[in-house]
């Protein structure tokens, strides 16, 4: 699919595009650049900060895959938002190194929606219990906008929608209990190349598109 007809495919919505360039090389990426797009979302660290130091700095660089603490200094100066924040231990170091860079770093929690055992993710009670844990109260480097998660990867529309619709109704529950009085929480990220239609209309604000726009990964 070209860049141009998503772009155009979501300006009628309340989505906001994450171009997933994994994988990818640079030229492709600041192609895509050139056309106008400024966010790119990469699922490895070194990867991702080897393509920051090469690429435009006003890229917006989403780190959408599963995080080691030990990593979370390597991609601390630059990161734009980390969507898989799976535990509160990630919060916390996530905290730390944002203060050595004297920032706030904007965060989703990530959570497991999927059948398969072995995604990452939160359920609602660790969710509420990180909430309310005086460790993160005391967080003043990090900010946490909204909510992460992927579907099963199925054909089974109905079972992907309803997955998306938990997610969605996550978000609506810790919005109202966390963060009422705090308009920043609002982002849902869900959607990939192969049910971001039924996650626009379940109310996505954030999709993440690899292989229909860049083509297949190796
Ligand atoms: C790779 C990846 C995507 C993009 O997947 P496509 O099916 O290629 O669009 C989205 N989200 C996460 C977390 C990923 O790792």
């Amino acid at each position: 699919m070209k860049l141009e007809d998503l772009h155009e495919e979501l300006k009628a919505t309340n989505t906001r595009l994450v171009a997933v360039s994994k994988t990818k090389p640079n030229e492709l990426i600041q192609d895509f650049y050139d056309r106008g797009q400024r966010d790119f979302g990469e699922n490895r660290v070194q990867e991702l900060a080897d393509k920051f130091e090469a690429l435009p700095k006003d890229i917006n660089w989403h780190f959408i895959g599963h995080l080691q603490t030990n990593k979370v200094k390597y991609i601390a100066p630059f990161v734009h938002l980390i969507h898989s924040v799976d535990r509160l231990k990630i919060l916390k170091e996530v905290n730390k190194r944002a203060r050595q860079n004297e920032r706030v770093i904007d965060c989703l929690l990530q959570f497991h929606i999927a059948e398969e055992e072995s995604k990452f993710g939160f359920d609602l009670a660790e969710a509420r219990e990180a909430m309310e844990s005086e460790t993160y109260q005391k967080m003043e480097h990090v900010r946490i906008v909204g909510v992460m998660g992927m579907a099963t990867f199925t054909d089974d529309h109905d079972k992907v929608r309803r997955e998306f619709q938990a997610l969605r109704r996550i978000f609506e529950q810790l919005k109202q209990d966390y963060f009422a009085d705090q308009p920043h929480f609002k982002e849902i990220s869900m959607g990939m190349s192969g049910d971001y239609k039924i996650a626009i209309e379940e109310g996505s604000t954030m999709i993440r598109i690899g292989s229909i726009l860049f083509g297949p990964r190796k």
